[in-house]
């Protein structure tokens, strides 16, 4: 059975000028974001029994793929929303949710964003994709390419850890790496996504792309006995998942599936902290010089527009920002290990880094129900491993090594 897409058209988040669904990247009239529309009134009348099928594709009518025969797929989405009771406990936190975002075909949250970026590609007759990445968005868009059998001409910044320099080289079709920082590339970048000469799979203006991070809120309110958690909190770059989600919850709330929506917490690396920095002075988002961060998929010290929507947003509705220092990210990648078995990369953990700052602050209510984007697998990451000397053992050595770790 087909699920039917309930998207109308594209709408300006600025001077709200309407279009009809098509490829644009940008405001006619104001150069604005433009984001998708969609028919709640019919889908709130059909309710929640509209969701059918498994995976992202389950929330299709909230998503802006009318074929389903361009709807690709490698099994994305349907993500483990954890009880963490240990790690609650080790925080002082009543009842805390991970949203582990690590078991996504390609490791991470932007396979929910390549789905329909390359969907989109396919639907709008695209032949080659494109998107300028630390290495995580470069992995999933050539590997969601290779699937729909489109290009993909990716481009990655030099620092890139070894496992995905190795995932992307498998799947691209053309592997570029760039000298600098994201920053740095893409200004030229969306000028030839403007020219036309690839279908544009980056973060920053595709209202397609970011669509599919919007089943994180789905998926999270679904998976919580259909209930919105007090507060979510979300990995910032240039903003797209912490976009995505916010708009998810309010359109649950638009469709009365909610009372209300969850306090947003806006996360950030400190050494690439634009977003957090401009919303604790009250001012405008500056953009900053970055150099290197652990957390690399969060390395970008001009989010642009879409940090200027997450400013918005966290303002409109009262959210918060916070970042948190590499030191403190590798810490709670540890912590996170030790107490829940969950080995997610510094990426994937900058969130929880930040809402321990945040409850030691106490910036937070610890006795609410307080979900965590953990969007990353440890898998991708290149860290210095334990030393490899090896021993030998006979029988004897053995047996007293146990008992004295045991005893231990
Ligand atoms: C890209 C990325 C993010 C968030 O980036 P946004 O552009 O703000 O959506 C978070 N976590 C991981 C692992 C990422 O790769
Ligand atoms: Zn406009």
């Amino acid at each position: 059975m087909t699920t039917e897409s309930f998207a109308t058209g594209l709408r300006c988040i600025d001077c709200g000028a309407g279009y009809p669904l098509s490829y644009r990247l940008e405001c006619e009239k104001c150069r604005g974001l433009l984001e998708l529309t969609y028919d709640l009134g019919a889908l709130a009348a059909r309710g929640p029994a509209a969701f059918q099928g498994r995976g992202l594709w389950r929330y299709a009518p909230v998503l802006p793929i009318a074929n389903p025969a361009h709807r690709v797929t490698r099994g994305e989405g349907q993500t483990p929303l954890l009880e963490s009771p240990r790690l609650a406990k080790s925080l002082g936190v009543k009842r805390l949710l991970l949203k582990f975002d690590g078991t996504n075909p390609t490791g991470t949250v932007k396979d929910r964003s390549s789905a329909t970026a390359v969907a989109a590609a396919l639907q709008f007759g695209q032949r080659v994709t494109s998107v300028v990445s630390s290495g995580n968005a470069g992995s999933s868009i050539a590997a969601y390419s290779a699937r729909a059998g489109l290009r993909s001409l990716i481009f990655v910044y030099e620092q890139a850890s070894a496992p995905k320099m190795l995932h992307m080289a498998a799947t691209a079709s053309d592997l570029i790496i760039y000298k600098g920082v994201y920053d740095d590339l893409i200004g030229h970048w969306d000028r030839l996504a403007e020219e036309q000469l690839f279908f544009d799979c980056g973060a920053s203006r595709n209202a397609y792309k970011q669509e599919g991070k919007k089943t994180l809120a789905y998926e999270i309110w679904e998976q919580n006995d259909r209930r919105a958690p007090d507060v979510v909190v979300a990995p910032v770059a240039v903003g797209e998942t912490f976009i995505a989600t916010v708009r998810g919850f309010r359109e649950l709330k638009q469709l009365g599936w909610i009372d209300k929506a969850p306090l947003m917490v806006a996360a950030q690396a400190t050494r690439a902290n634009a977003v957090s920095r401009a919303w604790r002075d009250g001012g405008p988002l500056r953009p900053i010089e970055i150099g290197y961060t652990v957390a690399e998929g969060l390395a970008s010290g001009n989010p642009g527009l879409k940090g200027e929507w997450t400013l918005r947003l966290l303002r409109e509705s009262g959210g918060l920002a916070g970042d948190a220092e590499d030191e403190e990210i590798l810490e709670a990648q540890k912590v996170l290990a030790r107490t829940e078995g969950i080995w997610a990369g510094p990426t994937g953990v900058a969130a929880l880094a930040v809402l321990r700052r945040l409850l030691a602050a106490k910036q937070l209510d610890p006795s609410q129900t307080i979900c965590v984007i953990v969007s990353e697998t440890g898998l991708k990451t290149e860290a210095e491993v334990p030393p490899r000397q090896g021993t030998v053992f006979d029988y004897a050595s053995l047996k007293a090594l146990v008992l004295s770790r045991l005893a231990g």
